[in-house]
């Protein structure tokens, strides 16, 4: 981190800043100037709050040189991350895991019908959201307990890990017991308090972009959880907040390389929640493959018409099968199985 002073600050001052900086263990260098002073400072500047130097009167500026984040941070932890979920590995040079399932669970036949059916096509977990996120407090809203006990049951009838939204703490237990793999869906992705919980589960995290987030703060949000002692992390993109109208979201695929250079997590693309229209989830799946993507999470249902939710973003189970067709041929052109 780099801090100048303004011009006139007392010596007193300056050394009071610099006794502060290296009683916190860091390493100080200091370029006296005429007019300024700068401030060199080394060691874990992660723990450095840069508003509250900035509240130093005599603080001109405060620059950081290195990411906020530690423990997610590629820098401290070279090799990519591999994350096991009950036996399928997501990252590295692994096969692209391609997650398939309903938005809402609606029945427990409805979760084992699906789950065959994304098994035949090559997927290799079922999604299924048993507590629903709804903008409307009138819109179905899930079915909670037994919707994933019918996401066990598929799971028990075909052999894919599961993956379910977590939405609050008091049904940590229940996911710790039934869930492969805990989605903190977008608009929690800030809620720091069910962070720091996860943070504490055994099981590997889903963590979504929020609707409006940077790749630091969304970066963060995994800092946080690895912080609790869970290094479980995979990202999950599902499209950002812009201006644009035709879509849903905006897919921001560029996060891909982004989050493999600054962090060792695997990263994975829900180009359903990104597009809101089932007509561009094969284009966008293919993209993300292209694009170095770890895996793919996409909405499937029999009869989209008919669903509870995401009918619209929602492909036929032939449709989800195409796309594992066509990824196949892009995924070997970058390397990896599917
Ligand atoms: C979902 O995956 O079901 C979901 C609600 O997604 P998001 O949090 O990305 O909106
Ligand atoms: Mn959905």
């Amino acid at each position: 981190m780099i801090i100048s002073t303004k011009r006139g600050t007392p010596a007193a001052e300056l050394d009071k800043i610099i006794q502060e900086f290296e009683g916190m263990g860091l390493g100080v260098t200091i370029i006296r100037g005429t007019d300024y002073n700068v401030f060199g400072l080394v060691g874990d500047t992660t723990i450095l709050d840069e508003k509250r130097i900035r509240a130093n009167p005599y603080v001109e500026n405060v620059q950081r040189v290195s990411e906020p984040y530690k423990k997610a941070n590629r820098l401290f932890h070279e090799a990519d991350t591999i994350v096991d979920v009950a036996g399928v590995r997501v990252g590295g040079t692994e096969k692209v895991a391609v997650i398939g399932g309903p938005c809402s669970i609606e029945s427990k036949e409805q979760a084992v019908r699906i789950a065959q059916l994304v098994k035949n096509a090559g997927g290799c977990m079922l999604r299924g959201g048993a507590y629903k996120p709804r903008t409307s407090p009138y819109a179905f809203q899930g079915l909670g307990t037994e919707g994933i006990l019918d996401l066990a049951a598929a799971r028990e009838a075909t052999g894919l890990p599961i993956v379910s939204e977590l939405m609050s703490a008091d049904k940590i237990d229940e996911f710790e017991q039934y869930v492969d793999l805990v989605q903190i869906g977008a608009r929690n992705m800030q809620n720091f308090q069910l962070l720091k919980e996860v943070g504490k589960m055994s099981k590997p995290i889903l963590l979504k972009r929020g609707l409006a987030n940077t790749i630091e703060e969304w970066i963060m949000s995994a800092e946080y959880i690895m912080a609790g002692g869970n290094e479980n992390v995979i990202f999950c993109e599902r499209g950002i907040r812009t201006f644009e109208k035709y879509t849903r979201n905006t897919l921001d695929l560029s996060v891909v390389p982004i989050i493999k250079q600054k962090t060792h997590l695997p990263i994975i693309i829900d180009p359903s929640h990104a597009t809101g229209d089932w007509r561009y989830v094969e284009s966008m799946s293919l993209a993300a493959i292209a694009s170095g993507a770890d895996g793919l999470m996409i909405e499937v249902h029999e009869n989209p018409e008919a669903a509870w939710s995401d009918g619209a973003q929602s492909l036929k189970p032939e449709k989800f099968a195409a796309v594992i067709e066509k990824g196949r041929a892009i995924a070997r052109v970058v390397g990896r199985g599917l």
